[in-house]
């Protein structure tokens, strides 16, 4: 009997050894140490032998029961580090997977567009925060309390214990931001994603990105204003454009306009995408008003400035000839990838 649990301890050693997977190992140990191993047996057959045989036997087999765990337990873990060549064989003569290459979004092409245009002509690119306060979004720009832009239907609040906040509704708070931080003269330019609270259709979102611009010193006029304009768009688009200024209302502008280019879809004949007016609005303007130049802690009538908004959105449908705004949130490869 002691001989056959010696038999049985080197067999299962000598056949691990040479093991050449953990499947294998596994099979051995449970033909040794299973429910009707060779081991097991034995062990279960110590209760029928006299007191002092089971105590010899008993602990020679329990030492070898052990012996075999231990060895399976370490073949095991050599063979888990054990690298598959078989498996790793590359065959680098294999054609390779193609790798799908992205493009840019067209509202992302037509910033980076604007930003290098405005950078020509001297501007600085200025950035702000997507979250503002209630005083930076509406009353640093002189919007009254009772405006209706402050309703709970065109602006997302924020709910916080440390004031009211809001997703911004337009790029202009930066103005006062930066003119707090600088001096005259300066002209900046600012591209940013805005919110507004409204039901969305082909051309309005809830997310949507404006390009604010901004120029002051002491003698900023409405003819500096009209020139830069005009010479943005034409680098944009690349061809005459015609543009004329409406008199309109902002609150933080005075005077204000409303700049219209003609329509290039029809050419100034009349369209169904101009209204058949010829005429397409394509930004908000005016000089900047004192009361935000105050609110910026600068003196009362020193200074002049322009500035105008629009929509980077907008400008990418004309240029792309797009005819839903709602394309360019909606992640369809499809769209974007025309790009
Ligand atoms: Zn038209």
């Amino acid at each position: 009997m002691k001989q056959k649990i010696e038999r049985i301890k080197s067999e299962s050693f000598g056949k691990m050894k040479y093991a050449a997977s953990e499947r294998e190992l596994y099979d051995i140990k449970v033909k040794c140490l299973g429910r009707n191993g060779s081991l097991t047996k034995i062990l279960k057959s110590l209760k029928n032998m006299s007191p002092e045989k089971r105590k010899i036997l008993g602990s020679l087999a329990n030492q070898a029961r052990r012996d075999v765990e231990e060895t399976y337990q370490k073949r095991r873990k050599e063979l888990s580090e054990q690298v598959d060549w078989e498996k790793e064989r590359i065959d680098a003569t294999l054609p390779g997977e193609k790798a799908e290459i992205g493009s840019l979004n067209p509202v992302s092409l037509v910033q980076r567009e604007i930003e290098e245009i405005f950078s020509s002509m001297g501007f600085e690119i200025a950035d702000g925060p997507e979250v503002e306060t209630e005083w930076y979004n509406f009353d640093s720009l002189n919007v009254p309390p009772d405006h209706p832009a402050r309703d709970m239907q065109d602006t997302f609040w924020l709910k916080s214990e440390k004031g009211k906040f809001v997703l911004r509704t337009h790029t202009s708070p930066v103005q006062v931001r930066y003119m707090q931080k600088n001096k005259p003269p300066f002209r900046i330019i600012v591209p940013g994603r805005v919110f507004r609270n409204e039901a969305t259709d082909a051309n309005h979102e809830h997310t949507f990105n404006q390009f604010e611009g901004l120029m002051v010193g002491l003698d900023i006029s409405a003819a500096n204003f009209r020139s830069t304009m005009k010479i943005f768009f034409e680098e944009f688009f690349q061809q005459k454009i015609e543009i004329r200024l409406r008199p309109s209302y902002f609150p933080f502008t005075e005077p204000s306009f409303e700049i219209d280019m003609n329509c290039l879809v029809c050419g100034g004949k009349g369209c169904p995408v101009c209204k058949y007016s010829g005429w397409i609005e394509i930004a908000g303007a005016g000089m900047v008003n004192q009361k935000v130049f105050e609110a910026a802690g600068y003196p009362k009538n020193k200074y002049q400035g322009f500035a105008f908004g629009g929509s980077i959105d907008r400008l990418a449908m004309m240029k792309y000839k797009i005819d839903d705004i709602r394309l360019f949130q909606s992640g369809d490869l499809r769209f974007i990838t025309q790009f």
